[in-house]
């Protein structure tokens, strides 16, 4: 720290990224990217777009990709904001939607870029217990004084909370926001899109990073009623006026378009996940039910970070927490088929 520093730079407490190694043959289980490439479809249209006007500022409103994501989900483009990632739509909403001194509500367990906002933005917080088996105790969720943040599937967790009490708690929040952050929804039943017409309190968050293979490229969405999707777009344009630049919206403009391909990839990494879980569990696992393109799991016999280390000397990574209550459980991303049987066949070696 330095006397130069505003409160705000002092006050901040950076997210921790799961690790990126320079390294190569290593089987990289550790930030729930996809294992296969975005659609061919992508690269042709990036490749197309370098050759046209990177000259050009990309254009302020990205009306083409707003558009094409809003036909895809049958919304209008005005009920679409898009962000250099979903990360920085998160922080976008934290300043549009949450109060200094008016206490939002987030579970204990979940996604620790939240804390890292709230204290950057000065929002206080309260941490809602898990239940016991991991799920949401959506009464704890209800009448929040300054608003509701959540995953869902939760993270690291994998757990879906089912549609119905994605609604019960949005219903229970009249006048503040309830914020779903949507970023593994379409390795899961259902998406709370469907309810943005009819609460102007949902926002619903997506990202290109997980299912569309696109975490390089940055592209995160919000989905809501036209006077929350504003308020983003005034944060926004008095933050930076083109945070997506014009090769990350031809790129996405052409994924969300090619749905066959995005279907094909995603019902392998579900049948994928289903045949590892199996495996762990064969092993002696608890594996919590996924939702997602991770798993979450737990063995009685070794520790978590112990099995942490012995896969990451074999040059397997994968993701440990190392605080309680989940010290016990690694997150495994999901990989190709031939990818899990070798994270199967090392365990295996590691339990012996
Ligand atoms: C991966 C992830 C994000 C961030 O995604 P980006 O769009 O890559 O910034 C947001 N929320 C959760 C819960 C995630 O797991």
């Amino acid at each position: 720290m330095n006397s130069l520093w505003s409160s705000m730079a002092k006050r901040a407490e950076p997210y921790i990224p799961g690790e990126q190694l320079n390294k190569n043959n290593i089987l990289k289980l550790n930030t729930n990217e996809n294992p296969y490439p975005p659609s061919p479809k992508v690269i042709e249209a990036i490749t197309e777009e370098v050759g046209r006007n990177l000259r050009l500022y990309p254009s302020p409103t990205m009306e083409t990709l707003r558009q094409s994501i809003g036909t895809y989900y049958g919304l209008k483009m005005e009920n679409v904001f898009i962000g250099n990632g979903s990360d920085e739509v998160l922080a976008f909403s934290f300043m549009a939607f949450f109060e200094p001194e008016k206490e939002i509500l987030f579970p204990n367990i979940t996604y620790s870029f939240y804390p890292v906002y709230a204290k950057l933005f000065d929002i206080p917080y309260k941490e809602v217990k898990l239940k016991d088996d991991f799920s949401l105790d959506i009464k704890q969720f209800f009448n929040s004084k300054g608003g509701v943040i959540f995953p869902n599937p939760n993270a690291p967790t994998s757990i879906y909370l089912p549609l119905e009490h994605v609604e019960t708690i949005v219903k229970n929040n009249p006048n503040k926001a309830v914020i779903v952050d949507e970023a593994y929804i379409d390795y899961a039943p259902e998406s709370a899109v469907s309810l943005v017409n009819k609460y102007d309190n949902l926002l619903v968050i997506q990202t290109m990073s997980k299912s569309r293979a696109l975490a390089g490229l940055r592209i995160g969405f919000a989905l809501g009623n036209e006077k929350l999707i504003h308020a983003l777009i005034r944060i926004k344009d008095s933050f930076n006026s083109y945070p997506v630049d014009r090769l990350a919206m031809a790129g996405a403009t052409a994924a969300i378009n090619d749905k066959p391909y995005f279907e094909e990839t995603t019902e392998k990494i579900i049948k994928i996940r289903g045949w590892t879980t199996d495996q762990l569990e064969e092993l002696g696992f608890q594996v919590l039910p996924s939702a997602t393109n991770f798993v979450f799991a737990s063995h009685q016999g070794i520790e978590a970070e112990t099995l942490y280390k012995e896969l990451r000397d074999k040059d397997i990574l994968i993701r440990y927490f190392g605080k309680e209550p989940i010290d016990n459980f690694v997150r495994i991303t999901i990989g190709t088929d031939e990818e899990m049987q070798q994270l199967i066949e090392e365990i295996k070696h590691i339990l012996i």
